[in-house]
């Protein structure tokens, strides 16, 4: 895969290596100089939960532990690693911020892309309407089984639609709950991109940790080029 515009911003999602380099950033480094981009990278330590961070520099271990990353700095690319949980990639159009999102089901369902929506809006006041938003590749609901009590866990808090049964097991629609989410808020239709298949499917071109992959991680990131698109 490669890169794409997002709004005024460069998004990407690097694709499976065999064997995951040692450093997960490392083609997504690869694929941003193939390109000529001048990038640095902000990550964080994602925990599955809520909290937003406010990167204006490159980060270091420690990594920030949060599940999005806002930036507002040109040539920081904002990236989250995933292998099967879905990366958002946010960027808006006036006042030039990208964030990156690590939605798992935890995250989904104690609605990190709220904590993230409602951070743009405090700290930069974006209207969600104003926001360019990917899904890059996560698993499906074509592959995504949970438990029966998860499956009434989500059935309550988001509805029904989100919750499919497939020979007796229950499996959960993650991307199409998001979008949703995104719609609520006030994303508006046409500016959400679907990027990727399902990882579990298309195992020979993601990563998918429920396909045993424990290492490899795929890496999706947004940044501002140096220079006006
Ligand atoms: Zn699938």
């Amino acid at each position: 895969m490669s890169l794409y515009t997002l709004g005024p911003a460069i998004a990407f999602t690097t694709t499976r290596r065999d064997p995951p380099s040692f450093d997960p950033l490392d083609p997504a480094r690869w694929l941003l100089a193939k390109a000529s981009l001048k990038a640095e990278f902000a990550r964080l330590e994602q925990v599955h939960g809520t909290e937003v961070y406010f990167a204006q520099r490159a980060t270091e271990t420690p990594y920030p532990k949060a599940d999005a990353i806002v930036t507002n700095r040109r040539s920081l690319a904002v990236v989250v690693l995933t292998a099967d949980c879905v990366p958002i990639l946010l960027a808006d159009e006036k006042s030039r911020v990208v964030a990156a999102i690590h939605a798992g089901w935890r995250g989904v369902y104690n609605n990190v892309v709220r904590s993230a929506l409602s951070h743009l809006y405090n700290r930069f006041g974006i209207q969600p309407k104003e926001l360019h938003v990917a899904l890059g590749p996560s698993i499906g609901s074509c592959c995504y089984e949970v438990s029966d009590e998860l499956a009434t866990n989500f059935s309550e808090r988001w509805g029904a639609e989100y919750v499919s049964e497939k020979e007796g097991k229950s499996h959960l629609d993650l991307p199409g709950l998001i979008t949703d989410q995104l719609f609520r808020y006030g994303v508006e239709f046409h500016r959400v991109q679907k990027r990727g298949q399902c990882t579990l499917c298309h195992q020979k071109r993601y990563f998918s940790y429920r396909g045993g992959d424990e290492r490899g991680r795929l890496v999706s990131g947004v940044m501002l080029p140096e220079a006006q698109l």
